[in-house]
């Protein structure tokens, strides 16, 4: 039994687990083995090699950069370099599709530039390599590539010290001294998850039970911190608190007391693993008693290391609502599973989002060019859409404004200038459907001419509306759309000549079919009996209009 006390109370209970929460847990990894959330051994020996395989080019990285920079053989060997991983491979909750995240820390005389430049060269020699994508201008630069079979993000950071060691260790928080934003941002990743690891009393346990949330959220459709649900992190962290505060339990209970818990938590309490440290930078570390921008967190997660941040900063009021009401379907099912009335299944069961809104508005992003320049296009609006999200649910009549957490893409080559102005006007209905039927994708396209290429985004975000107050008619949504172009046309790289931006209102019986997925059935429209029934009901109350359309193309 683990006495040590993991986290900043003691624990609720310390009691050990049941013959039936034994079984309940060994229904659950039938439940998650069977969903495909663990891949093959041999899949995962692979993964193994091909970081062994990593770590002495990141050795043969530093070797070459150092002679390079005039010093002796000995030195440059002596200069060292190491990989470490986090996201879902560090956590260990990784499944068959996962990347690799990985970091290469470097002694302070090799720089970033070395790294897109020799540590490039490097992997272009490898026969490994299938694909290669360097994004050395990103918030954190980034080489994504395919190697062997496995997607693998590089990203780097440079010490301020002569040697990086195999034993190096990236816990001390002196290491962040004298470094830039960069590699700040790029050693974050890795130092959190260790952190996180070392701070919950069973790791299987929490690893189980983190399998188990992040399938949930997936399926639920709330895990994407760009459009105000937790991400990967957040999630683990919250695991892992419950894991802090039933130190013995199996990862069936962890799942039961994580649903319980925070849909009571007292929000905007934060939720911290440990308590929150000083150090050596000058950094802001997360403090609701000095920054009003921290107060105005609604469900802080808050990160264990050094510089302590807030991982949910994104979560807005809607988004919040729609998290506590998982929560309580979570209880709800628990307590079947408890009964014998449920099994896990439902628990994972798929979210039902383009069924339960009568008004959607679609936000269409559009590149009249290449698929690299509408990637950055179509990337800042996904990364702005929250802020409409907060802008419609302050309006008067919007009770919930819901983010979906996917993004649509589509790429057309178009026969002629109209036919571009009609997908483009169509995009994101069921008209539209009809519209681009034929139009040839452009990934089917090999000698086409550039000059009529589109690609475009679609992003959802589902209305519930409640109009009986306000007393209009009609809502009136233009404020918050134009703020939002207004927002995404303030990008620095916006050209009007090449970038569009729209906002449309799409009603639940007209939006596209690739929202549903494959053996999905389009929402079944109510029989004309049942029409005129709500009908009636419409005159008693205001009618429900939906929301103007506000279209706007650059
Ligand atoms: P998967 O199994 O799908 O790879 P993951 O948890 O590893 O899941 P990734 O998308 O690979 O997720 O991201 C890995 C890590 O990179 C995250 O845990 C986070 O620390 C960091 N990260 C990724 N995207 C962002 C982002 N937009 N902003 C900040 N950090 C990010
Ligand atoms: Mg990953």
């Amino acid at each position: 039994m683990s006495t040590t006390v993991y986290g900043v109370t003691p624990p609720i209970s310390v009691a050990n687990p049941s013959p039936k929460e034994n079984e309940l847990n060994d229904l659950l990894i039938k439940e998650l083995k069977q969903k495909g959330s663990f891949e093959s051994e041999a899949a995962t020996r692979k993964r193994v090699e091909v970081l062994t395989l990593f770590q002495k080019l990141a050795e043969e990285f530093v070797y070459r950069v150092s002679l390079k920079k005039n010093m002796s053989e000995g030195m440059a060997r002596d200069s060292g370099g190491k990989i470490f991983t986090f996201g879902s491979y560090r956590l260990g909750v990784y499944g068959p599709g996962s990347d690799i995240d990985t970091l290469v820390v470097v002694p302070k005389h090799v720089t970033r530039n070395d790294f897109f430049e020799v540590f490039v060269e490097l992997l272009k020699g490898r026969p490994e390599l299938e694909e290669m994508a360097p994004v050395p201008d990103a918030f954190v630069p980034i080489i994504k590539i395919e190697f062997n079979g496995i997607s693998i993000d590089l990203i780097f950071a440079r010490l301020d010290i002569t040697k990086v060691p195999k034993d190096l260790s990236l816990d001390d928080k002196n290491l962040l001294r004298n470094i830039d934003e960069k590699d700040l941002r790029a050693l974050n990743g890795t130092r959190v998850t260790d952190e996180i690891l070392t701070l919950v009393p069973k790791p299987t346990v929490f690893k189980h039970a983190l399998r188990c949330i992040k399938m949930w959220a997936q399926q639920r459709a709330i895990y994407a911190n760009v459009y105000g649900f937790p991400g990967g992190v957040a999630w683990a962290m919250l695991v892992a608190r419950i894991c802090q505060l039933y130190p013995n339990a199996v990862s069936a209970v962890i799942v039961e007391k994580f649903f319980q818990i925070y849909a009571q938590w007292s929000w905007p309490q934060p939720v911290l693993l440990k308590q929150i440290e000083d150090g050596p930078l000058q950094v802001r570390v997360w403090n609701p008693r000095l920054y009003a921008l921290d107060r105005s967190h609604r469900m802080p997660v808050i990160t264990p290391a050094y510089p302590s941040m807030c991982a949910t900063h994104n979560i807005t009021a809607s988004t919040q609502k729609i998290i506590l009401e998982e929560f309580g379907r979570g209880i709800d099912i628990m307590n079947g599973i408890n009964l014998g009335q449920k099994k896990w299944s439902d628990l994972f069961e798929r979210h039902d989002f383009f069924y339960k809104y009568k008004f959607y508005l679609c936000i269409v992003a559009a590149t009249n060019g290449s698929s690299e320049e509408h990637l950055k296009y179509s990337g800042m609006v996904e990364s702005k859409l929250r802020l409409l999200v907060q802008k419609l649910e302050v309006v008067e009549g919007v009770e919930l404004a819901h983010p979906y957490i996917k993004a649509f893409d589509d790429q057309y080559f178009c026969d002629s200038e109209a036919q571009r102005q009609e997908v483009l006007e169509s995009y994101g209905t069921h008209r539209g459907d009809a519209v681009t039927k034929d139009i040839l994708k452009v990934k089917d396209a090999s000698a086409q001419t550039e000059s009529f290429e589109v690609h475009l985004t679609k992003l959802f975000i589902g209305l519930k509306l409640d109009l009986s107050k306000s007393g209009e008619r009609k809502l009136d949504i233009q404020y918050p759309c134009s703020e939002f172009f207004n927002i995404c046309k303030s990008w620095a790289d916006f050209d009007s000549k090449l970038h569009q931006i729209q906002i449309k209102n799409v009603k639940l019986h007209d939006l596209p079919d690739d929202v549903y997925i494959e053996g999905e059935a389009r929402p079944v429209k109510t029989s004309k009996r049942k029409r005129s029934e709500s009908k009636n009901e419409n005159k008693k109350r205001p009618k429900s209009v939906g929301p103007v359309a506000a279209v706007v193309s650059g």
